[in-house]
Formats: C-alpha cells, sequence, structure tokens
C-alpha cells in the first residue's frame, strides 16, 4: 500500500492523480490540500478518506470545518498547513500539484522528513533547483517527475547506466496554440485564444505559459536539474502532434523516446509505481492515427520567453527565479486583460535587468527576489 498526499488536489494535475489513485486499489491518501474549492475537496475527502486537509485561507478551513463535522478529519490552513500535510507521519510521497512559488517550502520541508516527491509543481526546480536536488541526495529521497516531457526523459533512460552515455536531451514542445501566428497576429491575440491549447486540458497558468513558450523554458531548466546536464545538452524541438512526449540522445547517436496520448495520467501513475509498470485503463495510441508526425524549430524571435528562460539558466543564481517571479505576475496580469501578449516578455526582460542579481542564493535570497521582482513588474504593468 502506496501512502500519497497532495498538495493541489482540486486543480487539473491534483484531480487527474486522484483519478489514478481511483484506479489502484492498492495506493492510500493521507492528506490533500487545496486553495479555494471547498465544493470539491469536500468531495474528495468523502471519497478518499484523508487523515488531515488543508485550505488555504482560515475563512474557507472553517467553511470546511462545518461541512465534515460528521467525519473525524482534522483541517489545517495557511502555509502551516501546507507544511503539515507536506510532512504527514504516514506518507511515503508527497505529490506537489500546487501553482506556483507558494509549492517551494512544502517541498523542501517533505524533502527533509524523507518523502519521496512526485513533482509536478515546476516553479520549485525552477526556482529552488540549487537547493533543492542536493537536498534530496543529501536526504536519500527520489524527485519522481510528473510533467509529461520529464517522465518521457525519465522513462527513456531507464535501463541505462551512467549519465556519461547521455548526450542529449531533446525536449518536445506543441508549439501551443500561436505555433503558426506572425508577429503582427501575436500583438493581438487575447486570453481566449491563449487558452485554447491545441492537445492539452490543463489550468489557467502551465496554459498560458505555453501559449507563450514560457512553459518550455522551464522545463528547459527543470530538466537541467533533474537530469544533472548542461544547458547546451538540452535541445527543444517543436513537435506539434504532441505523440512524443521528449527523447534522449545517447553518445553513439542512438535516440530513445516515450510516446503516447496526451494523457496526464500515465507519468502520474509512473511516478507513483517507478521502477514498476501498473496495468492502466487509459486510450492508447493508435499508429493508424499517426501518420503524419512533424518536428520544426523553435522561434524565438517570436517567443521571446524561451530565449529568456535560456538566459536565466545560463545566468543562474536567482535569475530563473526572476524570471519566474516576472512571469507569474504578468500571467495574472494577461489573465485579468491588463497586459498585451508580448508585453508579458517586454516585462520580464526589464525585471531581469532591473532585480539584483544574487550568484548563490539561499532561500531567504529567493524570497528576497521573489517579493523584489513582483514588485518591480507590476510596477513595469502600469
Ligand atoms: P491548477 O490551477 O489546475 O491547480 C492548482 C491547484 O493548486 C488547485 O488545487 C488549487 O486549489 C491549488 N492551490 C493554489 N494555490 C494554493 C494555495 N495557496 N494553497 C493550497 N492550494 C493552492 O494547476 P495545474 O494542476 O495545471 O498545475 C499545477 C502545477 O503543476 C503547476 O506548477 C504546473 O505548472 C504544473 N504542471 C501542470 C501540468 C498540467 O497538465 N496541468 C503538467 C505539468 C506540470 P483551488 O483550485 O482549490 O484554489
Amino acid at each position: 500500500m502506496k501512502k500519497i498526499a497532495i498538495l493541489g488536489s482540486t486543480g487539473s494535475i491534483g484531480t487527474q492523480t486522484l483519478e489514478v489513485i481511483r484506479e489502484n486499489k492498492d495506493i492510500e491518501v493521507t492528506g490533500l490540500a487545496a486553495g479555494t474549492n471547498v465544493d470539491l475537496l469536500e468531495k474528495q475527502i468523502r471519497e478518499f478518506h484523508p487523515n488531515l486537509v488543508a485550505m488555504w485561507t482560515e475563512e474557507k478551513a472553517k467553511e470546511l470545518k462545518s461541512r465534515i463535522r460528521d467525519l473525524d478529519v482534522k483541517v489545517v490552513s495557511g502555509m502551516d498547513g501546507l507544511l503539515e500535510i507536506a510532512t504527514m507521519e504516514e506518507s511515503e510521497i508527497l505529490v506537489t500539484a500546487i501553482v506556483g512559488m507558494i509549492g517551494i517550502r512544502p517541498t523542501i520541508a517533505a524533502i527533509k522528513a524523507g518523502k519521496d516527491i512526485a513533482l509536478a509543481n515546476k516553479e520549485t526546480l525552477v526556482t529552488a533547483g540549487y537547493i533543492i536536488m542536493p537536498l534530496a541526495k543529501e536526504c536519500g529521497v527520489k524527485i519522481l517527475p510528473v510533467d509529461s516531457e520529464h517522465s518521457a526523459i525519465f522513462q527513456s533512460l531507464q535501463g541505462s547506466h551512467g549519465k556519461n552515455e547521455l548526450k542529449k536531451i531533446l525536449l518536445t514542445a506543441s508549439g501551443g496554440p500561436f505555433r503558426n501566428c506572425t508577429m503582427e497576429q501575436l500583438a493581438t491575440v487575447t486570453k481566449a485564444q491563449a487558452l485554447k491549447h491545441p492537445n492539452w486540458d490543463m489550468g489557467a497558468k502551465i496554459t498560458i505559459d505555453s501559449a507563450s513558450m514560457m512553459n518550455k523554458g522551464f522545463e528547459v531548466i527543470e530538466a537541467k536539474w533533474l537530469f544533472g546536464v548542461q544547458p547546451s545538452q538540452i535541445e527543444v524541438v517543436v513537435h506539434p502532434q504532441s505523440v512524443i512526449h521528449s527523447m534522449v540522445q545517447f553518445e553513439d547517436g542512438a535516440v530513445k523516446a516515450q510516446l503516447g496520448m496526451p494523457d496526464m495520467r500515465l507519468p502520474i501513475q509512473y511516478a507513483f509505481s517507478y521502477p514498476q509498470r501498473l496495468k492502466a485503463s487509459f486510450p492508447r495510441l493508435d499508429f493508424k492515427m499517426c501518420t503524419n508526425l512533424t518536428f520544426e524549430q523553435p522561434d524565438t524571435t517570436r517567443f521571446r520567453n524561451l530565449a529568456l528562460a535560456y538566459e536565466a539558466l545560463h545566468k543562474g543564481g536567482n535569475m530563473p527565479c526572476i524570471v519566474n517571479a516576472a512571469n507569474e505576475v504578468v500571467v495574472a496580469a494577461f489573465l485579468r486583460d491588463e497586459i498585451s501578449f508580448l508585453g508579458m516578455s517586454d516585462v520580464i526582460e526589464k525585471a531581469m535587468s532591473i532585480v539584483s542579481f544574487v550568484a548563490k542564493p539561499e532561500y531567504e535570497d529567493y524570497v528576497a527576489t521573489d517579493a523584489m521582482t513582483r514588485r518591480i513588474a507590476q510596477e513595469l504593468i502600469k
């Protein structure tokens, strides 16, 4: 019986994680945390019977408590609540399916408490990979990638011995809904258009990041930390059909790939079952339908965010944290119609040149960088 706690159980990854658990009777839910969605969390509690649950605000936690007063479940709130869930004695794996930088502290706490991490939250490694990976090694815990691209790389690397063999990571990207748009068209695209991803159904923030290719930039940064490679060893390949979830090339030129339907449940399940594979009833790839698999180079002139993410990775230190914080601010503003699609990259680039650079940041430096960048990005949007 695997015992699992989930941060962000009401979101896109969180709900799909619970679908996987529903199909696997030997996985038990120990704790669930959500932001604001009391209705859904209540349903999840009644179906999956966790011992401990968290809502972000005290007000929502109170509302939940009164709704589930017939159950013997402890309700907590705020960052302390997330930390309590992350470190629950009875759980073995923490799924970090929360969105934003807020996921970092609970992840660090879980690692220190010896929990393996099924990592969905992008911001954790993008911002603090420099702290997380050595800490995980020191504490002997596994960081199991949930993101489909990193899971594909992770799966493709199984059976190879020693990282010397790995020459290159080929990170596939769908190119998003604006792959074929001109600069003129990109200048006027709307949030409704950006929220329509051609292949994947995801939360709003990551869908906008996919449209702007910041998501791919973040994945490049995550890949560096997860697989211990240099930035020059990570190549983005645009593959609009999203059938190949990513590939690795070895020193002898051989390329291994993982293919599948665009369905997050498989990488989520693999994170739980690794190194085994479990039966699954998810839809399967039908090669008769894959008659036209195509590949292109990404265009970093139209999709500047990808170039900015590579630049941040090369500079290192707190620069990826600056990019992440500025991006969180501009994406939220784009979703409120307060900034244009192309304007988002302008603000990120300016923030990168304004915020103080710290070459070897500690956790407190990340917190300070995040706060300063958010303030500056907000000013730049006005
Ligand atoms: P969603 O927006 O769909 O869900 C976010 C979840 O986090 C919700 O459960 C939300 O709760 C919860 N949450 C937000 N703020 C808080 C808070 N302060 N305290 C507690 N819970 C909070 O996001 P996704 O599922 O799409 O993405 C989650 C993470 O996974 C992101 O970092 C994303 O980049 C990454 N990811 C997502 C993929 C996908 O396919 N969706 C693929 C790969 C990575 P509530 O709804 O109740 O407010």
